[in-house]
């Protein structure tokens, strides 16, 4: 029997596997007509960047619709065979998520069985080695190995304890 002990991996949704900035920048469009460039979104979080965010990401459909990540179905699918993955997603917030989320998952990443799926409130008391996540506010209280996918809201964030990555394709290379 083999004593090797895969590690726990935290994986988040939304701006990791889902590409929700595209998913916002199209929404934020059909909405008002605006249509905002990559330099505009830089620094701000969602909220502030889309004029409206809070009716988009509550209107019906939203998080169902998103679209995957590229090769982020490769990528996740590498790192379920070696390691332990978790898919942990605020979802609480907005409890209309929960079930299209559940939906969006078993649809584009169906080697993801429930087992795996954590849909919280808030993230910090999830156990796990390593996590990936776009959000400083997620990954600042993690206690393990920290990998920062660069999004907008975060790109000009500079902290040595995180380790960013811009494609599913270089989270492979490293882990
Ligand atoms: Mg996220």
């Amino acid at each position: 029997m083999s004593s090797t002990i895969m590690k726990q991996i935290l994986v988040d949704m939304d701006g990791v596997l889902a590409d929700i900035y595209a998913h916002l920048i199209a929404y934020e469009y059909r909405e008002s007509g605006i249509l905002l460039n990559q330099q505009e979104l830089n620094g701000k979080l969602e909220g502030e960047a889309f004029p409206s965010f809070e009716k988009v990401v509550r209107s019906k459909g939203f998080f169902r619709t998103a679209p995957v990540m590229e090769y982020s179905v490769e990528g996740l699918n590498y790192l379920n065979n070696k390691y332990k993955v978790l898919i942990v997603s605020s979802a609480t917030e907005f409890p209309d998520s929960l079930t299209e989320k559940l939906a969006w998952l078993n649809e584009h990443f169906p080697f993801i069985s429930w087992k795996q799926m954590i849909f919280c409130g808030s993230k910090d008391s999830i156990c796990g080695d390593i996590m990936i996540d776009d959000h400083i506010k997620n990954l600042g209280s993690f206690p393990g190995r920290k990998i920062l996918y660069t999004q907008p809201q975060n790109a000009l964030i500079q902290d040595p304890s995180l380790e960013r990555v811009n494609t599913w394709q270089e989270i492979v290379g490293m882990l």
